[in-house]
């Protein structure tokens, strides 16, 4: 069943987002090279908390950090390490906070110091599928057009769309109903309605949509090693449109 929030609960999203949003914001100064990713991770951990909340992935599933840190091929859920940033790496710090009880979960992708053309373009194009994604939310959506959505705007920028990982539902758990995918069929699947909170998080590749999960049991990587992007913000379906919780 897909939950629909109360106005109680959207406060606490809307909070649970904001400290997402923020934590992303108060990390961006730090993004350079020569930082190791465990250090990322422990100024959010330490921030999260600061503001009154607790890091979503930790422990979730087994996770044993508090955000995820993915260098270049790296697509998703890269544990925090003793590597360090380079000059030319494009690093996604994907963010989750619980604040009374609700999630927010936001991802982003940055570069660090000066990237190649071809990085800012994956950067900018996987940015941009997002918000085509988000454009299509209002109360009578169904979830198939945002998929159709993202996948056609990459599908014109010849970029791969990872098929294995998909957006979700978002409230007294990070991971909830209905699964969002990064393609598929306009007026296909579940009805959005107003009062669902959803997270919309594309993972577009420069090369093949293929991934592989590493020995680690947690990191997905790029089949041919090509850089991969990741978009996300957590949004509250509304009559007329949609509401980003995660902004910065
Ligand atoms: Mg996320
Ligand atoms: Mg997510």
């Amino acid at each position: 069943m897909i939950s629909i929030k109360s106005d109680y609960e959207i406060e606490l999203m809307k909070k649970a987002g904001e400290i997402v949003g923020d934590t992303h914001k108060y990390l961006i100064p730090y993004i350079k090279p020569g930082i190791t990713t465990k250090k990322l991770n422990d100024l959010a951990h330490n921030y999260i908390l600061k503001r009154g909340a607790t890091p979503s992935f930790l422990n979730l599933y087994g996770y044993p950090g508090s955000i995820c840190v993915s260098i270049n091929e790296e697509v998703v859920h890269g544990i925090p390490s003793n590597r360090k940033l380079k000059e030319g790496d494009i690093v996604t710090l994907d963010i989750g906070a619980c604040y009374k009880g609700y999630h927010g979960d936001s991802a982003w992708t940055y570069p660090v110091g000066t990237i190649s053309e071809a990085k800012k373009k994956l950067l900018k194009d996987t940015e941009n599928s997002l918000y085509e994604g988000l454009s299509v939310i209002k109360e009578g959506t169904r979830i198939g057009d945002i998929g159709y959505a993202i996948e056609q705007y990459a599908k014109k920028h010849h970029l791969g769309v990872v098929k294995e990982l998909v957006g979700h539902g978002v409230g007294k758990k990070v991971h909830e109903e209905p699964d969002v995918p990064n393609y598929g069929k306009p007026n296909t699947g579940p009805l959005l309605k107003a009062g669902m909170v959803i997270a919309v998080e594309p993972m577009l590749n420069m090369g093949t949509p293929d991934v592989y999960l590493l020995e680690d049991d947690w990191t997905v990587i790029t089949a041919d090693l090509k850089p991969a992007a990741h978009y996300e913000h957590t949004v509250l379906v509304t009559k007329e449109g949609y509401t980003i919780l995660t902004k910065r």
